[in-house]
């Protein structure tokens, strides 16, 4: 409690009253967080552009005991991420991302990795724009990992046989799992071996290594992966997720 400092990056902000905001905030070490930021809608506010979203701040921020909403003392600007908000395509696969990070991360529940990983999504994006397909699809599959609903991509869940990165065909279930050809289900969702490999990839290549590395991916296998986080994240969230429908 008391004032801290962190830095963070903006999903959303509301109006308040007259002049002045609500934040909504991914921190670096405290999680989802909200905050009010007093007169950051008057036109000479010294929060100036920094609580634009998807803005990375260097947050000053007071913290009351038993108050949900902190208040917002002081943003700078670490990096903009501006040139982004000119894109429509961006602006919404963005939006689209900070609902889901909303929906996976718990509000005040320390997760650095989310953190991180949505920064190298936001460079990598600001870097590659034309990677925006691929860095949204990377996005969803460390949301799944992070929050527990990614199945485990090493081995068949049901007879325990280790799947080869190269050269395996498998099958996702609708109980999130993953099988391999002799023991998939008839409901379960074919993944090519490229899709496959695709998948397996994400977890040891960073957004930006990942989308170079799945440029020129078939058709085929960017539609099956579409359809492997769409599946997952689905059954995480019992529903489709807003927005999920545009960004494809
Ligand atoms: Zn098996």
């Amino acid at each position: 409690m008391g004032v801290s400092e962190t830095e963070a990056i903006v999903l959303r902000t509301y109006k308040l009253a007259e002049a002045d905001k609500i934040t909504v905030f991914l921190s670096q070490h405290s999680g989802v967080m909200r905050g009010v930021a007093r007169g950051a809608r008057r036109l000479k506010s010294k929060f100036g552009a920094s609580l634009e979203p998807f803005t990375l701040v260097s947050l000053s921020y007071y913290e009351k005991e038993g108050q949900e909403l902190v208040a917002i003392r002081q943003a700078e600007i670490l990096r903009s991420f501006f040139e982004l908000s000119k894109n429509t395509e961006v602006v919404i696969a963005l939006e689209y991302i900070g609902g889901l990070i909303l929906e996976f991360a718990p509000p005040h529940e320390p997760n650095e990795k989310v953190f991180r990983m949505l920064r190298a999504c936001l460079e990598a994006i600001a870097a590659t724009p034309e990677a925006l397909r691929q860095v949204t699809r990377y996005c969803e599959v460390w949301l799944l990992k992070l929050s527990g609903f990614l199945p485990d991509l090493r081995a068949c869940v049901n007879c325990k046989k280790s799947f080869s990165e190269k050269n395996e065909k498998t099958y996702l279930g609708i109980d999130g799992a993953l099988r391999c050809d002799r023991c998939a289900h008839q409901a379960d969702l074919p993944l090519g071996v490229e899709t496959f490999a695709q998948l397996r990839s994400t977890q040891r290549l960073t957004p930006a290594e990942w989308s170079l590395a799945n440029s020129k991916a078939s058709e085929t296998s960017a539609k099956e992966l579409s359809q492997v986080t769409q599946r997952l994240i689905t059954r995480a969230l019992e529903r489709l997720p807003r927005g999920r429908a545009t960004v494809e």
